[in-house]
Formats: C-alpha cells, sequence, structure tokens
C-alpha cells in the first residue's frame, strides 16, 4: 500500500513517519530538499513533483501545505496531484485553509472521479509526532470511511462535520474562540495580579469556577503558573502567533463573506496583528499576555 504525501513542515514530517511506521511505502515531495531527505533517511521514496508522487500512490495522497495558495498550487498546478493521480485514490488535504478553497478543489477532485476530504488537524506537532492528532473532516460520509485508515495511523479522533470544507469551517471557528479564551484568560490574569492576587491562587480560582476554560485550565498564559506550558519556558514551542494570526484572518474572512457578525473575533485578529508586527511572531500565542504586564 503506498501514500503520497506533499508537504513535510514541522506538521507534515512526524506526520508521514506515522505513515512509515503503520508499514506504508510513502512517497514524499517537499520544495526543501532537507526535509525530503530525512524522510528519505527513515525510509521513505523521493518524488519530483507533487504529480509524481501522486502518480505513485495507491491508498491515498495527504497533503500538508502551509496555506491555500500552496494547496491550490499543488493540487491544480502543471505538475500537481490532479495532473496525475490514478482514477479513484482519495485525496486528504489537512492544512488550514479557507472553507471556500477546499470546496474548489474537492469539486475539481469529484470531476476526475477522485473523492476528496479537507481533514485540517487539531494537537499541534506534539499530537503529529505522537500520532494522536484529532482531524476535522468535512466530506460525504462514503469518501470519509475510504480515507479513515489512513487518518488513524496519524491521530486518535476523526470528528465528522459534515459535507466538504465543514472541516475547515470547525477548524477556524475553534481556533477563534481558542484565540478570544487566551485574550480574556491573559486580561482576567493581569487585572487580578495588578489588585493583589497571587497568580497560581487566581487561575485556581478560575479552574474550580465559572471561568474555567482550556487557556486557564491546561495553558495558562501567566509565567511560573503551570509547568511544562510556553508560559513556564518563555513562550517557545507551541503554537506559534504567526499561525494564529493566520487563523484568525481565515476566521474573519469567512465572517465577513458570510455577511455574519464576528466583533470579538475580529478584535482577537486585530490584536495578533499589532503583536506580530511588535516583532512576536516567533513566539507562543499565550504570549499576548504580555500586552498587559507591560513586557509587549
Ligand atoms: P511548515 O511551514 O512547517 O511546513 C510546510 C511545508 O510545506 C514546508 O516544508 C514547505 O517547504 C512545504 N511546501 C510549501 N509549498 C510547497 C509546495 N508548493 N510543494 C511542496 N511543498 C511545499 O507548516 P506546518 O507547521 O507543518 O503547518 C502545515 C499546516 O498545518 C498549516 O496550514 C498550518 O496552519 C496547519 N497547522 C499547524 C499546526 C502547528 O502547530 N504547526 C497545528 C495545526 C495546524
Amino acid at each position: 500500500m503506498s501514500i503520497a504525501f506533499i508537504g513535510l513542515g514541522n506538521m507534515g514530517a512526524p506526520m508521514a513517519h506515522n505513515l512509515r511506521k503503520a508499514g506504508r511505502e510513502v512517497i514524499v515531495f517537499d520544495l526543501n530538499a532537507d526535509a525530503v531527505a530525512a524522510l528519505v533517511a527513515a525510509g521513505a521514496v523521493a518524488a519530483e513533483s507533487p504529480a509524481d508522487a501522486a502518480r505513485q500512490a495507491d491508498e491515498a495522497v495527504v497533503t500538508m501545505l502551509p496555506a491555500a495558495a500552496h494547496v491550490r498550487a499543488v493540487y491544480t498546478g502543471e505538475h500537481g496531484v490532479l495532473a496525475a493521480v490514478g482514477q479513484g485514490v482519495p485525496l486528504i488535504d489537512s492544512s488550514t485553509i479557507d472553507p471556500q478553497t477546499a470546496r474548489e478543489l474537492i469539486a475539481a477532485a469529484a470531476a476526475r472521479g477522485n473523492p476528496m476530504v479537507d481533514a485540517p488537524v487539531s494537537g499541534g506537532t506534539t499530537g503529529a509526532q505522537a500520532g494522536t492528532l484529532t482531524f476535522m473532516v468535512g466530506a460525504e460520509a462514503d469518501a470519509l470511511e475510504r480515507v479513515r485508515p489512513v487518518l488513524m495511523h496519524m491521530g486518535r479522533n476523526v470528528a465528522h462535520c459534515g459535507g466538504p470544507g465543514n472541516g475547515q469551517v470547525a477548524k477556524l471557528c475553534n481556533n477563534m474562540l481558542l484565540a478570544i479564551s487566551m485574550i480574556g484568560t491573559a486580561e482576567a490574569m493581569a487585572l487580578g495580579v495588578r489588585l493583589g492576587m497571587d497568580p497560581a491562587t487566581l487561575a485556581g480560582v478560575f479552574n474550580t469556577s465559572t471561568g474555567r476554560c482550556w487557556s486557564a485550565d491546561s495553558y495558562n498564559p501567566w509565567p511560573g503558573v503551570m509547568e511544562n506550558v510556553p508560559s513556564s519556558r518563555g513562550y517557545t514551542g507551541g503554537f506559534g502567533t504567526a499561525l494564529m494570526l493566520k487563523d484568525l484572518g481565515l476566521a474573519t474572512e469567512a465572517a465577513r463573506q458570510a455577511g455574519q457578525p464576528a466583533m470579538l473575533g475580529a478584535a482577537a485578529h486585530q490584536l495578533y496583528q499589532w503583536f506580530t508586527a511588535s516583532g512576536h511572531a516567533g513566539e507562543d500565542f499565550s504570549a499576548i499576555v504580555k500586552l498587559y504586564n507591560g513586557e509587549a
């Protein structure tokens, strides 16, 4: 069984490794030769283009690319996946992109006779390495069943979110809520500390009260409140501010296109835009607490 994997970055490389570990022949392509070489050293086969990789796949083609423009180029470009993939081979795009582009590509694949799903992920690089990702899948039910075994070699949970594009909808809505809750947690922590509370005591109160949320109880942004989270190691690792800014841009643009108000999402987008422009793009997104504690 052979799987083509295109996009071997922070997420894609460990996902491709897990497919190798599951006993699949993995045919890889990336513009970055070093990324390809690292996978080849682990037993994967290098391809010369997305088309070359796709041509050799009989079980699935998986893509894990930065943004919509890259995904479009990889599928519909001159040496793209759709130019060469075998009839009926299912396609999985796990990149985070806008729902509209996902739906257009799924329609183009269907016109060629290839089922395609949008399957963005939650779980970050740690989840990608451990094979515990959650996939949010937009697909017809039969397309999902075709790709489920492949997804389960890279993740632990598969959430069927509805038809094509709805995986991206779920991902964008989740990350918009995450950004808003992180900013809210940072703001409330900073106020409490300014008014005299010990930060760990305050977090403990939130976490047994109605203010409890993942940003407060599992990823607290205040330094020293929790161990093994980015705030305890100078905001390194984790989920980068630049990626959160990208997802908020996708969410607010989707809201604009739908004519749907997203006031707090727009405010969160602007805060992360400012934070990125101020030189914090490389820090974990919980570093937004620096807006409130005088460090930014
Ligand atoms: P990354 O930038 O580390 O990797 C992207 C890879 O794609 C790079 O190796 C790059 O060389 C390659 N690439 C770019 N254009 C290409 C092309 N035309 N052909 C072949 N390869 C090409 O990004 P990442 O962190 O792995 O994220 C990938 C996707 O997953 C993004 O959409 C991101 O939003 C999403 N995501 C990331 C995380 C995370 O924690 N990093 C978590 C969830 C979702």
